[in-house]
């Protein structure tokens, strides 16, 4: 059912790139340095090798393409390489092209973990908070420094993007959970940012929050009234999708490894993505289960729980983290194992897997772009050979000046 693009995805996932050190060089300012799920390097895997000037959307052979972000890993089986045009192919240890349809997409330069606006692909990533008021075991921005990013911080760095990719059209409004201090302030700022950019011509306002009323997170009370106001409001503003990550179903686990998120309860969890659904509509809602830290069959509960109340399931495996050596990283056959189950509930339950909306989000999950519909930035932000990523990054440098 899923062909050798998947795979080679879930392949990529789990043991990582080398790539070639001549191509190394060439490379500059175009890997990631960012959380431990968005470092490396950004992939496409098919439909890259089309004529700029008659492009149909429609077409099979863009359909068929895929998206991972690899870690670099000197000891990993599959080679990034250039053929003798200069374009993208992975090669085996032996020297074998494994695929010759490869394209990447770059960072803005000097992006890294902390930037409060990034760019993965199509999308710009603004991080309300840096850190997190969170303290989950397994994530490392509630080791950075805390502090909220002001709307015209935000605004300068996301105006600057805008002007050299002028085809973007979504806003992720992401970051850590900010303190109680700051939660009224935070959807202050997401209404400035709507209205800034609404008029601009974006369409699509991701926002990712933990369960919280408008001024309040509450732990393990019956709040129901408090999380219908909050997202009423969010709605109002003109936020469009939601997120509202779970990570985990394993009680025990939970409690172990995301104390904060334990203490909000699971309870509250679905009871606000529940309402989530009811005030933003089947398919505006996901939540996200990192797949490889509790045990597989825990994951399939929680797949089958989000989809009892038609919330898109996103799987995120593992990537191991320097806090949390203990835990490896998932076989790709145990997350293939895990998104055949999903397909399966998600078939029967008449639910997506998410990302669903745009193929390009898709890069660290467990999921398939194959079914989104192609857009032209989504093609436009990735690069099939060395000439054209090097002219990109030459252009931002100019733009800067
Ligand atoms: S609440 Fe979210 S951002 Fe904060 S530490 Fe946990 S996973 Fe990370």
């Amino acid at each position: 059912m899923y062909n050798s693009f998947f795979v080679l995805k879930l392949k990529l996932m789990q043991g990582g790139i080398n790539i070639e050190e001549e191509l190394m060089q060439n490379l500059k300012g175009a890997l990631y340095s960012d959380y431990v799920t968005c470092s490396g390097v950004m992939l496409k895997i098919g439909g890259n090798h089309y004529d700029n000037k008659s492009i149909n959307l429609d077409s099979e052979y863009l359909m068929q393409r895929e998206y991972v972000t690899a870690n670099i890993n000197s000891k990993s089986k599959f080679i990034l390489s250039t053929d003798e045009n200069g374009n993208f192919i992975i090669k085996d240890n032996k020297g074998c092209v494994l695929f010759h349809d490869i394209g990447i997409s770059r960072p803005m330069l000097n992006q890294k973990e902390i930037s409060p606006v990034a760019v993965h692909g199509d999308r710009i990533r603004v991080s309300l908070i840096t850190g997190c008021a969170g303290d989950c075991k397994f994530c490392g921005l509630n080791k950075l420094k805390y502090c909220v990013n002001e709307f015209n911080v935000l605004k300068e760095e996301i105006d600057f993007i805008l002007n050299l990719k002028k085809d973007v059209k979504r806003l992720f409004i992401t970051g850590g959970n900010p303190l109680e201090k700051d939660l009224v302030k935070v959807v202050k700022t997401v209404k400035k940012l709507i209205k800034e950019y609404k008029k601009r011509g974006i369409k699509n306002f991701d926002f990712m929050f933990a369960p919280r009323g408008l001024k309040k997170y509450f732990y393990n009370n019956n709040i129901e009234n408090e999380y219908k106001k909050f997202l009423l409001k969010i709605k109002k503003i003109g936020v469009t999708t939601v997120a509202i990550d779970l990570e985990m179903f394993n009680n025990k686990l939970l409690r172990s490894y995301a104390p904060f998120k334990n203490r909000i309860g699971k309870k509250n969890y679905f009871k606000i993505l529940d309402l989530a659904v009811k005030v933003f509509g089947e398919g505006n809602v996901r939540s996200n289960i990192i797949v490889g830290i509790e045990p597989l069959e825990d994951s399939v509960k929680a797949i089958k729980a989000l989809t009892n109340i038609k919330v898109q399931p996103c799987l995120s495996p593992y990537e191991p983290y320097k806090f949390l050596p203990e835990i490896k990283k998932p076989k790709w056959n145990d997350l293939n194992l895990v998104f055949q189950q999903a397909e399966r509930i998600c078939k029967y339950k008449k639910v997506k897997i998410a990302p669903s909306i745009y193929a390009t989000d898709t890069h660290n999950s467990v999921a398939s772009a194959q079914n989104i519909k192609i857009t032209l930035s989504e093609l436009q932000s990735f690069y099939s050979n060395v000439t054209e990523i090097k002219k990109s990054v030459l252009e931002e440098m100019n733009f800067k000046k």
